[in-house]
């Protein structure tokens, strides 16, 4: 068996050049040239995981299976890779020093003093190592977070720099991602900011060896030469990466530029076969080459902020191309949403999605929402909160009971139609105590989540503390409001429907976290084809 190499993947610059999507497309071709490859993400913030972050400060905060609150980043890795994450593939700085402060509480440091080096970095490094060792990966591709010079990402570096030392030359590869801005006044692609940003990391002891250059041009051979030159490369070690339509088509275009290949040889490993990316190239051609268009709605409290979103908007991508449709997200502000302008925040959709959300800010807009998308029969996707909503405007405007509300916006509202669970009364400590991962669902035959699924039994990861109170189901069912999804452990219900309506779905869970390029999910598939339907017959009407 191969003994496990490492990649480290480390961004100069400035922040959000795409770390996330260069590493997921590397691991995407290493896959498809049939090495086993999982990608790990470092973050520098004291935070124990991003699960008490407001969406507004590093985007959305992704589940893993095992009930893992993390960074986004894990949702492009499993999106890319079709693999699961888990906790170890998420790892703050707070929770490497809350595992150091742990031993030295314990005692396990015998009397001597606790420092950054060597207790922090050997903290870290042994996280790097535990991913590899947990699934026997041929190889771990380790994005560390932030930007080269942060004061924060120091031991991150560090660590990385002894772990080079310690493994040798071909068990570990250094790739650094810098930008290559362009001046319009002057014509010019300058590499300027690459240059100091890899003496800056070569001042912290790290030497990169393959340095990938995001560009909104084309860069010819003198700058590549120079770039080579200056930051102590080889030539085919400068490796361009342009700006493209989608994420998706990163992988092909760093395929092009032999990424793949460049570090497989730095890692002495064989090149094999050319990459097997037959399913990913037939994606892209649907997704290219759309037949239908439809706008669906996503009402939330967040959407200045996409990211806050990211994993719902991938999903709705990958539906789409399952569907030949472009999916057009209007990102619709909650709070704007009221009574007396719903005909024009919500005009013209063909499918409202009301997405997840804490507090009751934008909440009794959500639920204007669901009952537009209800009178109006929109096809609607409600996830976790959204549900919630539905079944909250339910029970006020057609079971009639007055001021229902969940009990997390109104503790003495006469009708808790959406209750805390059970399992949280007694909890009262914030950062990781939802119920978290992946738990059973038992669909029911005959619903149009079955028609989607097209199976009885599924998992889908969760992320709440309140639950719908099945002290009202009955009411609802007789309404038509039923619960086609539950738990078989714990009967909770996991998924409401309206058997009226054309699609009208509301989950607990979440399904856009499971959503990949060669498994979309299939209620984000059934949703989308739903609201395809819908805007064919509106046409219809229309030419009629
Ligand atoms: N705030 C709701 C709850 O805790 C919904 C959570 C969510 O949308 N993820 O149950």
């Amino acid at each position: 068996m191969l003994s496990t190499k490492y990649i480290f993947v480390t961004g100069g610059v400035t922040s959000s050049l795409g770390k996330g999507i260069i590493s997921a497309s590397l691991a995407k071709l290493l896959q498809a040239r049939g090495y086993n490859v999982t990608i790990q993400k470092l973050d520098p913030y004291i935070n124990v995981d991003p699960g008490t972050l407001n969406p507004y400060e590093h985007g959305e905060c992704y589940v893993t299976e095992d009930g893992a609150e993390t960074d986004l980043d894990l949702g492009h890795y499993e999106r890319f890779l079709n693999i699961p994450t888990s906790q170890e593939n998420n790892v703050t700085t707070g929770r490497v020093y809350q595992s150091v402060i742990d031993k030295e509480r314990r005692g396990d440091y015998l009397g001597k003093t606790v420092q950054v080096i060597p207790h922090i970095t050997d903290e870290i490094k042994s996280r790097i190592r535990l991913v590899a060792k947990k699934n026997h990966y041929d190889m771990v591709i380790t994005e560390i977070g932030g930007t080269v010079g942060d004061i924060e990402s120091l031991p991150y570096i560090e660590s990385v720099r002894q772990l080079k030392w310690e493994l040798g030359p071909t068990n570990c590869a250094v790739i650094h991602l810098t930008l290559v801005p362009y001046l319009a006044t002057s014509g010019e692609l300058k590499t300027k900011p690459t240059q100091h940003s890899v003496k800056v990391l070569q001042e912290n002891g790290i030497q990169p060896d393959v340095l990938v250059l995001r560009t909104q041009k084309s860069l010819n051979d003198e700058i590549r030469q120079k770039v080579a030159l200056f930051c102590n490369v080889d030539i085919h070690s400068v490796v361009e990466s342009i700006d493209a339509r989608t994420i998706y088509e990163v992988p092909l275009l760093m395929q092009k530029e032999k990424l793949d290949e460049t570090v497989l040889h730095k890692l002495a490993l064989p090149a094999k076969s050319k990459p097997e990316l037959k399913p990913w190239i037939a994606f892209l051609d649907k997704l290219n080459h759309p037949k239908h268009t439809v706008t669906v709605g996503l009402v939330g409290k967040y959407v200045e902020l996409h990211d806050a979103y990211k994993s719902i908007s991938e999903s709705f991508t990958h539906a789409g191309a399952v569907n030949l449709s472009t999916v057009n997200l209007r990102y619709i502000h909650a709070e704007q949403v009221q009574p007396g302008n719903m005909d024009e925040t919500l005009a013209g959709l063909d499918g409202i999605l009301v997405a997840p959300g804490f507090g009751s800010r934008g909440f009794e807009g959500k639920i204007h929402a669901a009952r537009y998308a209800r009178e109006n029969d929109i096809p609607y996707l409600g996830i976790c909160l959204g549900m919630q909503c539905a079944v909250v405007e339910f029970a006020r405007n057609v079971l009639g009971l007055n001021n229902a509300n969940s009990s997390e916006m109104n503790r003495k509202t006469p009708y808790p139609v959406i209750d805390l669970m059970e399992e949280q009364k007694s909890i009262t400590a914030k950062g990781g105590t939802m119920r978290l991962g992946a738990y059973p669902c038992d669909v029911k035959k005959g619903s149009k989540a079955y028609s989607a699924y097209g199976r009885e039994h599924v998992a889908e990861r969760h992320r709440h503390r309140y639950e719908f109170n099945d002290r009202f189901l009955k009411e609802f069912e007789s309404h038509g409001m039923k619960a086609v999804g539950i738990n078989p452990d714990t009967g909770l219900v996991e998924i409401m429907e309206n058997d009226r309506l054309r699609w009208f779905v509301g989950v607990q869970f979440h399904p856009e976290y499971r959503s990949t390029v060669l498994q979309p999910h299939p209620l984000f598939v059934g949703f989308v084809k739903a609201a395809v339907e819908y805007t064919e017959e509106k046409n219809q009407r229309k030419n009629n």
